[in-house]
């Protein structure tokens, strides 16, 4: 595998209002973190360290790397995004030198988030003949996030969807300071990512109509589920020739979207 890992990655603009169904306690413990790395000077004479590390935890497509993005976005950080996979090799010593560089290139900024996709594939639980890379490759991550205060201005955060695989040294405090879970969202977060979703598409009449029942009958969906909801939709009415969505194209979306999955059931509003 080429190693991209060490390279910038360009940020979509997007704020923290682009994410829907976040828990309000959340939200909160976010913006007081945000303002914490915003100035650690400030924040060190009053006796706050800065964290060096965020666990994002929950089911596939709550909007873990969409909240990484949103908070690197708002620190005007560098953004470096790569997945665990990227740091396990065949050959011992290459995971290693590839988690070095990447810290090493994002210390050369002013400041830098590094975000790890599915980090359980480079931070799991060690097994007792887990092999000589994988331990040195975490071993070496674990060496990074320790490098000293405020780690040289750099944010790691980390996602993943089974928390319970992790290394329970890397979740040690002080190297990951919070963990946050992403819940799949209720009717009332469901709702507000369905208004994101639907910001800027043209809807028939009929369909604003359904939006709330819609909210109330997709338990079970994710934000990436409704998003796409609303693509496919979109997708469907160009197909068609019309620049609106109508009711039969979010419900061909819907039929879509519950055949790829067997594990709900919607009251169809
Ligand atoms: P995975 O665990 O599969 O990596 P993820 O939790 O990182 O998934 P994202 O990649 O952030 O999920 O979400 C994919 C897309 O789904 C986003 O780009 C966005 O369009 C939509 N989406 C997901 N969650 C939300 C949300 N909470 N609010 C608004 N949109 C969302």
């Amino acid at each position: 595998m080429k190693n991209s890992a060490s390279k910038a990655t360009p940020l979509p603009d997007i704020t923290l209002t682009d994410i829907g169904g976040l828990p309000e306690e959340m939200k909160e413990e976010i913006s007081q973190t945000l303002s914490i790395l915003k100035d650690p000077q400030r924040s060190a004479q009053l006796g706050i360290q800065a964290p060096k590390g965020i666990l994002l935890y929950g089911p596939p497509g709550t909007g873990k790397t969409l909240l990484a993005q949103a908070i690197a976005k708002e620190l005007g950080a560098t953004f470096f995004s790569s997945s665990g996979a990227a740091f396990t090799e065949l050959f011992v010593g290459v995971g290693a030198s590839r988690i070095r560089s990447l810290f090493q290139n994002a210390r050369k900024q002013q400041s830098a988030v590094i975000f790890i996709d599915e980090v359980d594939a480079l931070a799991g639980k060690r097994k007792p003949h887990g092999g000589e890379e994988a331990e040195k490759t975490l071993t070496e991550l674990l060496v990074q996030l320790d490098g000293g205060n405020n780690n040289g201005g750099v944010l790691f955060i980390a996602a993943t969807n089974r928390k319970d695989m992790l290394d329970e040294a890397f979740l040690r405090p002080g190297r990951i300071d919070f963990s946050f879970q992403l819940p799949l969202p209720d009717t009332f977060g469901r709702r507000e990512i369905i208004n994101i979703h639907t910001k800027g598409k043209r809807l028939c009449e009929d369909v604003v109509a359904s939006l709330d029942v819609l909210a109330e009958s997709t338990s079970g969906f994710s934000g990436a589920e409704l998003s796409s909801l609303f693509e496919m939709a979109s997708r469907k009415a160009i197909r068609n020739g019309r620049e609106e969505i109508n009711r039969s194209d979010l419900d061909f979306a819907i039929d879509r979207t519950i055949l790829g999955s067997t594990s709900r059931s919607l009251n169809d509003p």
